[in-house]
């Protein structure tokens, strides 16, 4: 059965279960249907602190007194008590007006966890809800039941999951750590809906990525308060409006303390449809005035100056992205790159006898591309071509056609296709996967399977620094797109929940050129691997990667507690568990 049909049907099942439920309780659910959010949500305390104080955290009344928008988005600090806003909001759609709500999370474990943490005890502590999630409907972790709707719990890794839902409304949580090419399915899962709406909920990473992204896309809103000595209307700047004497936040122009908590969200666009809000912490009146030193933690960290912290400083605590100039390529070192090569034009075959490396990235059958190398010395290499292909036979004949010695191909999404290539030039071809972050060495080979295993940031790393010292030499006549693919992953480091330091590449727009980059220089390290092989000398030699591009490019910024990886992906942010986020609503 095609999967549209399928999803028909599901929707039909679901629709007519829903049905019979409504008609049991009609009297009952007339009521509830009419039922505001903010009416509901205050129904509906936080464990342990009790009902929702817009005392504590008077911009979030906003939040609550939303009448069905379209799309919502909410860049944020951390502990400003917004997470426990998600949550209530897909319950509430839920219960009230009976529909199916996907809430989104990074990881399927992740989200095991945060739901025994946040949406079970939640349930538990609260009279109305237990009532509302009855044990004779489904109830698991990955899917409860809730009034007359439902909640699926997904992690966003789980593409087959998350294509098995079709849903009335979407919440993402956690919005930049989420496994992004996923996300455009995922929002399908509502297209078909006639309501649809949408929330995205993150601390912002880095610029023209993730939630900072969105934002961009939508209207805007700033928290502004109007100073009472002279009457401006002003946003809270960390740098125009904290007042480091008196350790508060004050009007930038008179200087006398500014109330934060009589606030307003005032949108710079207006007229946008998506509707979007930036919280950083000092829009929360205790911080702003400083009690427990609260505001004092944050001018401390301001003043911090390892690359991780600024960044932690700018995306947790003021809600910004943030990319030092160093996290990306620029046009101005690819134009190097070009110079440093002589300006010479690509080559349409390859007669040489030098070693020839190549590398392809698959975006589906018909759109690979693909990087070949001529290397010239050690450490030293030259494109004899780059550009895009539209099948894996054309790249057979790409190999023959350079006398290509080395190629790197990737494993997904067509690995029979990638493989077929692989078994058809033996130990020429190899299959690429990134390895799980933070595990064994930068890469290893699986002579049966043909696959190498390489971490995914060292080997961007690895690339980058390559081409910035000039020993990757570019033609002139580059393809299309290639110079804003390579400029378009961004460098993030950051600590997660356990003040680890974690480093990831961001890809604010299409990459597919980079990638083809990286498996080049992969195809270049199997080469060497392939040499201390035949030479029988692998087991005598110092660890393969101390000769290596990897070992090369070794940045040392964060060499102590360095874990590279995409590992953003594991563990909670550290707001998730946090006490002060339970402590909002005392
Ligand atoms: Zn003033």
């Amino acid at each position: 059965m095609p999967s549209h049909a399928m999803n028909t049907l599901r929707r039909k099942v679901a629709g007519s279960a829903t049905q019979k439920l409504t008609a049991a309780r009609a009297a009952q659910a007339t009521k509830i249907t009419e039922t505001g959010f903010m009416e509901w949500a205050l129904r509906v305390p936080e464990p342990k602190a009790g009902t929702l104080d817009f005392d504590r955290f008077p911009f979030q009344r906003e939040l609550y007194e939303e009448s069905g928008e379209r799309e919502i988005v909410v860049k944020k600090a951390t502990q400003i008590g917004v997470s426990a806003y998600l949550i209530r909001w897909s319950l509430f759609y839920a219960d009230t007006r009976g529909w199916s709500v996907l809430y989104i999370f990074p990881t399927a474990k992740q989200l095991f966890d945060h739901s025994d943490a946040r949406v079970q005890p939640l349930i538990d502590n609260t009279e109305y809800l237990r009532g509302r999630v009855p044990r004779t409907r489904v109830q698991n972790k990955g899917l409860k039941g809730v009034g007359l709707g439902l909640v699926y719990f997904r992690g966003s890794e789980q593409k087959r999951a998350l294509d098995s839902v079709d849903a009335d409304a979407i919440a993402f949580d956690e919005y930049d750590t989420l496994t992004q090419e996923n996300l455009p399915d995922a929002e399908r899962r509502v297209s078909g809906s006639e309501h649809g709406l949408i929330r995205r909920v993150g601390v912002p990473s880095v610029p023209d990525f993730g939630v900072s992204a969105s934002y961009e896309r939508s209207d805007q809103r700033r928290w502004l308060t109007k100073c009472e000595g002279c009457n401006e209307w002003q946003p809270v700047d960390f740098w125009k409006n904290v007042d480091q004497e008196q350790m508060r936040v004050v009007c930038w122009a008179c200087r006398k303390p500014l109330p934060v908590e009589n606030g307003h969200w005032v949108a710079s666009y207006p007229d946008r449809d998506i509707r979007g809000y930036h919280a950083p912490r000092l829009i929360v009146p205790r911080i702003a005035r400083n009690e427990n030193g609260a505001l004092e933690a944050i001018v401390r960290e301001s003043q911090k100056r390892k690359p991780y912290e600024i960044t932690v400083f700018h995306n947790k605590d003021l809600a910004e992205d943030y990319a030092p100039a160093e996290g990306r390529l620029t046009l101005q070192v690819i134009q190097a790159a070009q110079t440093a090569g002589g300006g010479y034009e690509m080559e349409s075959s390859y007669t040489g006898s030098g070693l020839v490396t190549m590398g392809v990235d698959v975006a589906s059958t018909r759109n690979l591309n693909v990087r070949i190398s001529e290397h010239l010395r050690e450490g030293v290499k030259r494109a004899l071509w780059i550009g895009e292909v539209t099948s894996f036979d054309r790249v057979a004949d790409l190999i023959r056609q350079y006398r290509v010695n080395m190629c790197a191909i990737d494993s997904l999404p067509e690995h029979r296709l990638a493989m077929g290539l692989a078994e058809q030039f033996a130990g020429t071809v190899y299959l690429v996967s990134y390895s799980a972050p933070l595990q064994g060495p930068v890469m290893t080979v699986d002579e049966g399977l043909r696959l190498a295993k390489v971490r995914r940031t060292e080997a961007i790393d690895a690339t980058f620094q390559q081409i910035r010292e000039q020993r990757n030499w570019l033609p002139t006549d580059l393809p299309r797109g290639y110079p804003e693919q390579l400029t378009s992953l961004v460098r993030h480091v950051t600590v997660d929940d356990t003040d680890k330091v974690v480093v990831s590449y961001k890809a604010t727009g299409p990459h597919d050129y980079a990638q083809a980059e990286v498996y080049d220089m992969v195809a270049g390290e199997l080469w060497l691997w392939r040499t201390a092989v035949d030479a029988e000398l692998q087991s005598e030699l110092r660890p393969l990667e101390d000769m290596l591009e990897f070992e090369r490019s070794a940045l040392s910024d964060e060499s102590v507690g360095y874990t590279p990886g995409p590992s953003l992906h594991e563990g909670f942010a550290e707001d998730e568990l946090d006490e002060e986020e339970f402590g909002a609503y005392d």
